[in-house]
């Protein structure tokens, strides 16, 4: 399913083809997802119209605890995160461009960088770097 012009449903599944958490109904997960992809949208914009390729959308807490158990509330399992590679970009210099832009969660990792909406959930924004 088509979310917006360049973002698939399909790219926001779990390895299973899994995409809607257990406490969220399918009409609210959608609305998260296409949220999601049109702010991936603006960023795309940003970035220069580049292809961003999503490396891990949603996480079953299963899936959170094999990837990640140290975060205890990951926004992959509220359909409101993302890691991402953006074509000719590296990590660090999404991350600077994006750092003043960007309202929610936004972390900078070697491979990838990580971009969330906790906003929506009335979390404050945040930064971090795990290089
Ligand atoms: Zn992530």
């Amino acid at each position: 399913m088509q979310l917006t012009e360049n973002f698939n449903l399909e790219e926001f599944k779990n390895d299973g083809g899994l995409w809607i958490p257990a406490h969220i109904d399918e009409t609210e997960a959608h609305r998260r997802y296409t949220k999601l992809a049109e702010t991936l949208e603006n960023v795309r914009f940003r970035l220069g119209k580049t292809p961003i390729r999503i490396t891990s959308g949603h996480r079953t807490a299963e899936d959170q605890q094999r990837i990640n158990p140290g975060t205890l509330r990951s926004m992959h399992c509220e359909n409101l995160g993302v890691d991402i590679q953006a074509e000719g970009f590296s990590p660090s210099e999404v991350f600077i461009l994006l750092t003043n832009y960007w309202l929610g969660g936004l972390g900078l990792y070697t491979t990838h960088n990580h971009l969330d909406l906790r906003n929506e959930l009335g979390l404050a924004e945040a930064r971090w770097r795990k290089l």
